[in-house]
């Protein structure tokens, strides 16, 4: 069987390694195709294509947009995106300037408990990428303040916690418009890291298709076979596509493999990706 990985960050968003990195790490793992679905930026695509081209791995054009959910985030991927669409560009132009004001007020909040992280040399060290909370956990474990990456969430970063400045977030409908509009198809990522209800996931899905929402994504690190076959009979009474990907980030969290998971209990057929494209 043909194996794939639909959800892979680079480092032009929060992964550690470059988009040709990534595709190269598919090629050595044997798998057919790979998404390329960085935060709010499809700018690593081409390069990863280019790569893809190379060395004989599909690449698939991707984004994972957050969106704003009864105060909290749902994150929603989008596949097949035009990564030169002039109205995704527009809106992610605006998105990572909100983000960059957001970062500044983070910054702010830890340098008056004299923790000093400098956004512009973030930005300066990362050019083109998309800076958020993953880059100022790093800049925590480098200064020894946190133990690792999920330590500094966990203590500093998270919702709640201290130094967590909410930004701006599209809803469903503007994140799904946007994805249609831009030629791709929209897909609720992770749908367990939101800790739903059973009706808040019916509320959810509901939502979604109303929208346009075209797939679920019922194959993730660290969901096991009892937790998929939930999802795909979820994704199966409300007619989206199952769509699966490890939410690979390199050495930014090191517990994920690339197309295998936590332990080897993620695998995504090829199929998923040709029913996703057939919508
Ligand atoms: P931001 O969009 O800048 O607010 O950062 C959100 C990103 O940080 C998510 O997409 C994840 O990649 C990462 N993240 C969020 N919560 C955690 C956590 N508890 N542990 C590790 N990474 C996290
Ligand atoms: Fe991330
Ligand atoms: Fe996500
Ligand atoms: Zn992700």
């Amino acid at each position: 069987m043909k194996k794939i990985d639909l959800h892979t960050h680079t480092d032009i968003s929060d992964g550690s390694e470059t988009p040709e990195a990534a595709v190269r790490l598919a090629k050595s793992l044997g798998l057919a195709a790979i998404a390329v679905t960085d935060h709010d930026t499809a700018a690593g695509v081409k390069r990863a294509k280019a790569e893809g081209e190379k060395c004989g791995v599909e690449v698939v054009s991707g984004i994972e947009l957050g969106c704003g959910w009864h105060g909290s985030e749902v994150h929603m991927l989008g596949y097949g995106v035009d990564p030169d669409d002039r109205g995704l560009a527009s809106v992610l132009d605006r998105i990572v300037r909100d983000r960059h004001e957001r970062n500044v007020k983070m910054a702010k909040l830890l340098s008056d408990d004299g923790i000093g992280i400098d956004v512009a040399e973030l930005e300066r060290r990362h050019p083109g990428s998309v800076i958020g909370r993953p880059h100022f956990a790093l800049c925590l474990v480098e200064a020894g303040i946190a133990d690792s990456v999920k330590d500094a969430f966990n203590r500093f970063l998270d919702p709640g916690r201290k130094y967590y400045v909410r930004r701006h977030f599209l809803s469903l409908e503007e994140g799904a418009e946007l994805i249609i509009a831009a030629g791709g198809r929209p897909v609720i990522a992770h749908p367990l890291q939101y800790k739903l209800s059973d009706e808040g996931m019916t509320e959810l899905l509901e939502k979604a298709v109303s929208t346009g929402v075209c797939g679920l994504e019922c194959r993730y690190s660290g969901y096991g076979e009892e937790t998929v076959q939930r999802l795909l009979k979820l994704a199966a009474d409300y007619g989206l596509c199952p769509t699966g990907g490890s939410d690979w980030h390199g050495s930014h969290k090191p517990h994920i493999s690339m197309g295998s998971g936590e332990h080897g209990e993620l695998c995504v057929p090829y199929d998923y990706l040709e029913a996703l494209m057939k919508r």
